[in-house]
């Protein structure tokens, strides 16, 4: 059994293993250990990864990458329109305002949405895996931005389901990075904690966290980004070289996809060398454009001024990472970097700057973010056996929850996890209402999607007590393992009627105490116990090293009574049915698309082995004329049956390049067992003659 980890990033994705022995990164069908994020499409089948990189610029429009930046979006958003730019293929908006990606697939125009795209990739890592380990692959662990909404995070965790993929947490990408990391130190203390900072600086955006390490454990502090990466690089790169293009050969570039391919194909290479390389370095496309051939060329100093803009963000997002964990220069003990565009040395140089501490490359800078994952995978799982390693994450934006009037009792507001509160945690938040209700969760800021809301959640059953009375409600708030968030349940707690009382009695009580009336909770200020909050049992973290616990707990409870007093007298807890509209797939939708990949994949696997028999008979052919023609089955055959069958072996030749180029799997393989008939005894003549001698000498030393 093994267990794997899941880099999927914008423009290539890495898989690691754990195995008993340690973690691997495993190679793909062409023995490289990236697995570039595309997607493509012909007459016959899908192709994915280095294939499809591979043919992208002789069929751009059916070759789609970059669609980890559209999952879970819908086709209006405005980002999604940004990124469509760099997106060749067509693109229009589905019935529902989802997005479908237009390819000619099996002959005929179909849309794929992101999420489906995503799946077909997982589907080609889940293929790596299984081929590299000889064992069927289910168990993963997936990194994602840390940026990622609740929308993008359940687009993903969709995709992983479409493909088969059973997904033990979505995990943020420094995150895993940060296990990887700590994992084998064996240098951490207890008391003590190492602050150290990842960066990671990628295809399509930054990410920067800051996390300390005791002995067996890690706590990610803080994160920033940016939504800026290499590919920002290569085009302003690819602006400037347009330009000057335009002045001297009077060609435009960005009139002709396929030149503008080309063109960020070679910057994308010069950047690279340029990283390694100060001096000016040549830049040449042959036939460019209208059978011109361009040159040019750059140093590294004139790529800085290009990139100025994309430099400066990158500053910032590192400025706003000191200044949001908190640490002193003094607290950090090292700056790890990962992700391609971290190798350009003025990020290095930018990260000296901020930090005050060179940038440090201890972790492959490629493989981190899915060796991480795969060690996660292997610590949650019980197929493998591993040291055990606490990971505390972050939920990256402040999360409030609302729920609406009913009857007399008002409406309120709470936030129930500040910004880098820790994850996985539960709150329990209590609401007194006398019907069913709505509570809605939203991002209480800005979040880097057009919609704030998380979800709504339709309370059902609630009814009041026989003598007409509100009953507490107790929702449980859950930021889960995969970093979403939700109402995992709802409970009823009905009170014995002697309770009750001692209840009230409680209540007046606590009325009287001294406290914040002026409740920003949106709570009617006269005291009532209408709603308050308190920290869930069951957590696997600490209240009180969790960022605004203890004290955000304390402040509710003192503001709406003990939380905890109450729930001692609860008599009887009811589970209340929830009905909940929140982002992503339905389960109709989604048993459709597994249900379409499952075919997509039996499919492809059709068209594989029709290509192989076809493949088969081709060799067949080659491989017998030349053991007939001057080769080792000549003379095992008479002259007028070899001529007659090599001149069939040349019509099948000329066949498989006519009529027979694009037949069915059993055709060819029905002509190879006929070709087989024929020749198989002469290769039983052949090798009967070969071991003949040997077999009379067996036979001599039996004597
Ligand atoms: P993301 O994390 O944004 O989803 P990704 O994980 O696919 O994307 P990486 O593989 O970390 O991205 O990085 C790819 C980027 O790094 C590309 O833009 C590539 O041009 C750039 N890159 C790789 N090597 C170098 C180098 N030596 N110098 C400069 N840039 C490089
Ligand atoms: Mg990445």
């Amino acid at each position: 059994m093994s267990v794997i980890g899941i880099d999927f990033g914008n423009e290539s994705c890495y898989v690691a293993a754990a195995r008993s022995g340690g973690i691997e990164t495993l190679a793909n069908d062409y023995s490289l250990r990236a697995t570039p994020s595309f997607v493509a499409f012909d007459g016959k089948k899908r192709i994915i990864g280095v294939a499809a990189k591979n043919q992208q610029v002789t069929n751009m429009k059916n070759t789609v990458g970059g669609f980890k930046r559209l999952l879970g979006r819908k086709f209006n958003d405005p980002h999604v329109q940004h990124e469509l730019t760099s997106i060749p293929a067509r693109v229009e908006a589905r019935g529902d305002g989802s997005i479908g990606i237009k390819v000619n697939y099996l002959g005929e125009d179909q849309h794929f949405g992101p999420e489906q795209l995503t799946a077909m990739l997982f589907t080609k890592l889940k293929e790596t895996s299984a081929a590299a380990m000889q064992t069927q692959v289910n168990d993963c662990v997936i990194a994602c931005p840390v940026f990622f909404t609740n929308a993008e995070r359940k687009a993903l965790l969709d995709a992983a389901q479409i493909a088969g993929l059973n997904v033990l947490r979505l995990m943020n990408e420094t995150t895993a990075t940060a296990l990887a990391y700590g994992f084998y130190k064996n240098d951490l203390f207890e008391d003590k904690p190492r602050n150290v900072i990842f960066v990671d600086f990628g295809h399509s955006s930054l990410q920067a966290s800051a996390c300390a390490f005791t002995k067996g454990k890690l706590k990610m502090l803080a994160s920033t980004w940016d939504q800026i990466g290499g590919r920002d690089i290569d085009l302003a790169l690819g602006d400037y070289f347009a330009k000057e293009f335009q002045e001297r050969y009077k060609i435009n570039a960005k009139t002709n996809a396929r030149a503008n391919l080309r063109l960020l194909t070679e910057i994308e290479k010069l950047k690279k060398q340029m990283s390694a390389n100060s001096t000016k370095l040549p830049l040449n496309i042959e036939c460019f454009l209208d059978d011109i051939d361009v040159s040019s060329s750059m140093q590294r100093s004139q790529m800085e001024e290009l990139c100025a803009p994309v430099l400066q963000r990158v500053e910032q997002t590192f400025k706003r990472l000191l200044a949001e964990s908190k640490l002193q220069l003094d607290d950090i003990h090292s700056v790890e970097i990962v992700g391609g565009s971290s190798r350009i040395p003025s990020v290095k140089q930018l990260i000296e700057q901020v930090f005050n501490k060179p940038a440090s490359t201890t972790l492959n800078q490629d493989e981190a973010v899915s060796r991480g994952a795969a060690l996660q995978c292997a610590i949650m799982s019980p197929a493998v056996r591993v040291r055990e390693f606490g990971v505390t994450d972050i939920q990256n934006y402040a999360v409030k929850v609302l729920w609406d009037s009913e009857g007399s009792a008002a409406p309120g507001e709470i936030e129930i996890f500040p910004q880098y509160h820790a994850s996985p945690f539960s709150r329990l938040l209590t609401i007194n209402r006398k019907g069913p209700f709505n509570v809605s969760i939203v991002y209480g800021q800005q979040v880097p999607y057009p919609d704030q809301t998380i979800g709504v959640w339709k309370v059902k059953d609630v009814k009041p007590t026989e003598r007409g009375e509100g009953q507490d409600v107790k929702l449980k708030v859950r930021i889960n393992n995969n970093g979403i968030v939700l109402i995992s349940s709802a409970t009823l707690v009905e009170k014995k009627e002697a309770e009750e009382a001692a209840a009230a009695a409680e209540q007046a009580a606590s009325e009287e105490k001294p406290g914040d009336q002026t409740n920003n909770t949106g709570e009617p200020a006269d005291g009532q116990q209408e709603a308050y909050c308190e920290n869930e049992d069951d957590n696997n973290t600490s209240t009180a090293s969790s960022p605004g616990g203890q004290g955000w707990a304390q402040r509710v409870k003192g503001w709406f009574g003990s939380g905890a007093d109450k729930k001692k007298k609860a008599s009887k807890a009811t589970e209340l049915p929830l009905e909940c509209t929140t982002h992503g797939f339905s389960p109709v939708d989604l048993s459709n698309y597994t249900q379409q990949e499952s075919k997509m994949i039996g499919n492809d696997q059709k068209e594989t082995e029709r290509i192989d028999a076809k493949n088969a008979l081709e060799e067949f052919v080659y491989d017998m004329r030349n053991k007939l023609q001057g080769g080792p089955f000549e003379r095992y055959v008479v002259e007028a049956e070899r001529e007659k069958i090599v001149s069939q072996l040349n019509d099948l030749e000329n066949w498989l390049y006519e009529d027979g180029e694009d037949c069915e799997r059993d055709i060819y393989t029905s002509r190879l067992q006929a070709l087989h008939q024929k020749t198989d005894p002469i290769k039983l003549r052949a090798s009967d003659y070969e071991q003949g001698p040997a077999a009379f000498d067996e036979l001599k030393n039996s004597i």
